[in-house]
């Protein structure tokens, strides 16, 4: 029996999340005394023996070029026949995209208990047991899982990457895959130098900002950071931002390092996508804004006067001109 890691990528590099997820799995299977597998479908450049040093022995992989599209009816009929092949008992998926669309559908298949969204390590004193936020961030609830096999979904950005001196083996799984059922005609992928989801610092934008006009100093700001942009979802839904940029808890949930929230109200529906930032910093010339009560440091002031400063500090901080 071993642990069984979902590695996700995409252009060639196993995502950020996943290593977090490999990093979790590790521990789950040090806790358990067994080992920690990942598994990966599709074809990496990066060199898949290194990811050994986040824990994993022992890397299986299914190399098929189609698979470096997710398709996730496919993709459940893959893993579930690899699972049996392995005979891994505990599944680890990021609770990103593809595990929201993976791990529930192998969940059903396999009749195995799912944790979506868990935010801490399973606690085994007296059954299987793992923490997950409910109520959009507002609550924990500790599901105890009692299937022979189980699927815990980790929230990303809530389990720290930890590294070792160690390599994994790779193995081929012959699995045969058939043609997809779904076909993907094409593809458009967000701008933006980071994407949303695995960024480290946000720098986001709401109707405080007055127009589209006015993002410049916001992603002068986000390009200064290595930061990437979000929005509120007015913002979206007046075409100032992409909808990709709208987090909240109709848009994108995530959970950065930082949170720069400039001209942002601070609404529920927003604070439900964005209240497991490790940090949130507001900017916003009310000081009765709801979102000061959830900010670790608060600046009330007009967005025009405080962002051109905040640039000006970063700046001289790193040295640039
Ligand atoms: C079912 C449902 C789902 C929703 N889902 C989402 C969601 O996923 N994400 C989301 O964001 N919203 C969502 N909303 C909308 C949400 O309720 C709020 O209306 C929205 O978040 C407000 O956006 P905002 O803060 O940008 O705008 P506003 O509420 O208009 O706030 C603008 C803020 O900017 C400040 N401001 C103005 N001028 C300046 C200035 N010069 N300098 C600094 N500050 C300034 C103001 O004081 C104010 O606090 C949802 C609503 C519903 C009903």
């Amino acid at each position: 029996m071993s642990v069984l890691v979902f590695l996700d990528h995409a252009d060639g590099h196993v995502k950020k999340a996943s290593l977090e997820a490999l990093s979790y799995g590790a521990a789950v299977a040090a806790k358990a005394g067994v080992a920690a597998e990942g598994i990966i479908l599709g074809t990496v450049s990066k060199d898949l023996a290194g990811l050994g040093k986040y824990g994993v022995k022992k890397i299986y992989q299914v190399k098929n070029e189609s698979l470096n599209q997710l398709d996730a009816q496919a993709f459940t009929k893959i893993l579930s026949q690899a699972i049996s092949t392995i005979g891994a008992k505990i599944i680890v998926f990021s609770n990103n995209l593809s595990g929201k669309s993976i791990a529930p559908r192998l969940s059903a298949r396999l009749k195995a208990g799912l944790v979506a969204g868990a935010v801490a390590l399973p606690d085994t004193s007296n059954g299987f047991v793992v923490r997950k936020n409910v109520f959009s961030g507002k609550a924990f609830a500790n599901i105890s899982v009692s299937t022979d096999i189980k699927i815990i979904s980790l929230n990303p950005n809530s389990y720290s990457i930890t590294t070792n001196e160690g390599t994994a083996e790779i193995a081929d799984l012959a699995i045969t895959v058939e043609p997809f059922k779904v076909k993907t005609v094409s593809v458009s992928k967000a701008s933006g130098e980071v994407p949303l989801t695995e960024a480290e610092i946000v720098v986001s934008g709401g109707r405080g900002l007055k127009g589209p006009e006015n993002w410049g100093m916001v992603e002068e700001l986000a390009k200064l950071l290595h930061a990437a942009t979000a929005c509120s979802r007015p913002v979206a839904d007046s075409h100032w931002r992409p909808h990709n940029e709208h987090v909240g808890q109709t848009g994108i949930a995530i959970a950065p390092n930082l949170y720069i929230a400039i001209g942002i109200s601070g609404a529920i529906q927003h604070l439900a996508g964005v209240n497991r930032s490790k940090v949130i910093v507001v900017i916003n010339k009310d000081p009765e804004a709801p979102f000061f009560k959830a900010a670790d440091y608060g600046i009330v002031g007009d967005a025009f006067e405080v962002v051109p400063k905040m640039i000006e500090a970063v700046k001289k901080l790193k040295g640039v001109a």
